[in-house]
């Protein structure tokens, strides 16, 4: 790829959107022409291709990426997923998405995403854990504690963290539990982390709501995704006091003006596979549900469902970004022309990746914390942050994207210039 390649064409693929969101930051920024194009290219990208002995004795082949997208604030960090759609440029956009979400929360890390294009429910438990060996093997060339720390993401969980650590550790002859993170509390994860990227999320709402002076109690919220972080932020939000009015999973949505109860629904969804059916509700589809009237909307579940086409149609007070990319850069100026704030994904996401790094801190000490603390460590940092976005947007006159981009890149391009360029 070369620096041609940074020029966009009008596609909503997630890399295109991921430079678009760059260069309109970056414009605010004197970064030179060849730091610019430094910061936009991903540093090493690695394809595998592998086979996996499938339960039937067959051999089935799949395909898998590791991209680092920059490594000058220290090691690279970032989820894997599985999911069907899994393509390289997905993988390059997730991972520089995850440069400037460690670089806007001040973690000492650079950015990375690994995935490999498979349905993991399609497998059974031997195939997944015989795919996610393999896979770990084959990307071991791109990952260690010190150097790029994989995590979970869509389709990936605790149990296959478990098995990477696993895996590496065999290879290693020694338990080498900080190679990832997300683990199981058993062998080194941390308290808090399975909430933590819903607990940023219900974080984000709350200082976002004090700004625009949306009072909490009784507040309508729509989530689309049903998942590890829509459940999670949708629990605290319910015990904040809001009305979760409508939430969908892959199967669809389900909706009921008086209220759902979180907590009941992630029951019937992990006792029938989905939320459709839940006793109660209507039903809504996934489309149909962003367009709901709501106070708050909680895209939490794929990139690029809010869109040029539908986002005049939305009718949300605050919208946060529980996904990655969930909203392409022609939504976003629909939205900012109609003044719906928008918590970027880089920030109001971020929960994730910096109980991640406590992990990893804990880990490499062998020193444990207690859920408070990292609950409190968490809240400390991401509201500073929060608040540090909100300041630059207003300063710059830009949307809360383009404030916390221009933090992020700033905080990069300046480490860059400290360090030099080699040799
Ligand atoms: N996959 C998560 C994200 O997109 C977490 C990454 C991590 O914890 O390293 O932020």
């Amino acid at each position: 790829m070369s620096a041609q390649a940074l020029v966009i064409a009008p596609r909503e693929d997630p890399w295109e959107m991921a430079l678009r969101q760059f260069n309109e930051a970056a414009d605010y920024l004197p970064l030179k022409r060849g730091i610019h194009d430094y910061l936009a290219l991903p540093k090493r990208e690695l394809t595998v291709n592998f086979p996996v002995k499938m339960d039937d004795g067959s051999v089935s082949l799949f395909t898998g990426h590791r991209v680092h997208h920059n490594t000058v604030l220290g090691p690279t960090k970032g989820g894997i997923r599985y999911h069907p759609d899994v393509t390289l440029n997905e993988v390059r956009a997730l991972a520089m998405w995850m440069t400037w979400k460690c670089a806007v929360v001040g973690l000492p890390y650079g950015g990375a995403k690994g995935g490999v294009a498979v349905d993991p429910k399609s497998l059974s438990r031997d195939e997944l854990e015989h795919l996610t060996r393999r896979y770990a093997t084959e990307i071991s060339i791109m990952m260690s504690p010190e150097g790029d720390i994989p995590a979970p993401d869509v389709g990936t969980t605790p149990q296959v963290m478990a098995w990477i650590m696993d895996t590496y550790s065999m290879h290693r002859g020694y338990s080498t539990p900080s190679v990832v993170t997300g683990k199981p509390v058993e062998i080194g994860g941390s308290f808090g982390r399975v909430e933590a990227t819903g607990r940023g999320v219900m974080l984000s709402v709350r200082e976002a709501a004090k700004l625009i002076s949306l009072p909490l109690s009784d507040a309508t919220v729509v989530v689309q995704g049903y998942g590890n972080v829509g459940t999670v932020a949708a629990e605290l939000l319910h015990e904040l006091g809001c009305r979760i009015i409508a939430v969908s999973d892959s199967r669809g949505g389900i909706h009921n003006p008086k209220g759902l109860h979180p907590g009941e629904v992630l029951k019937h969804k992990q006792a029938t596979g989905s939320v459709v059916g839940f006793p109660g509700s209507g039903r809504v589809t996934n489309a149909a549900l962003l367009e709901l009237p709501c106070d708050v909307l909680l895209p939490s579940a794929f990139e690029g469902q809010i869109t040029g086409e539908n986002a005049p149609r939305l009718k949300t007070k605050l919208i946060v970004e529980g996904a990655n990319g969930p909203i392409t850069p022609d939504a976003d100026a629909v939205l900012a022309e109609r003044r719906t704030p928008v918590i970027p994904d880089i920030l109001a996401n971020a929960g994730g990746v910096i109980v991640s790094y406590f992990e990893w801190v804990q880990g490499l000490q062998q020193f444990f914390w207690t859920e408070e603390e990292v609950n409190q460590n968490l809240e400390r940092i991401l509201v500073r942050a929060f608040h540090k976005v909100w300041q630059t947007a207003e300063e710059y006159k830009v949307r809360l994207r383009v404030g916390a981009l221009i933090r992020a890149i700033t905080r990069v391009a300046d480490a860059l210039y400290i360090r030099g360029i080699y040799p």
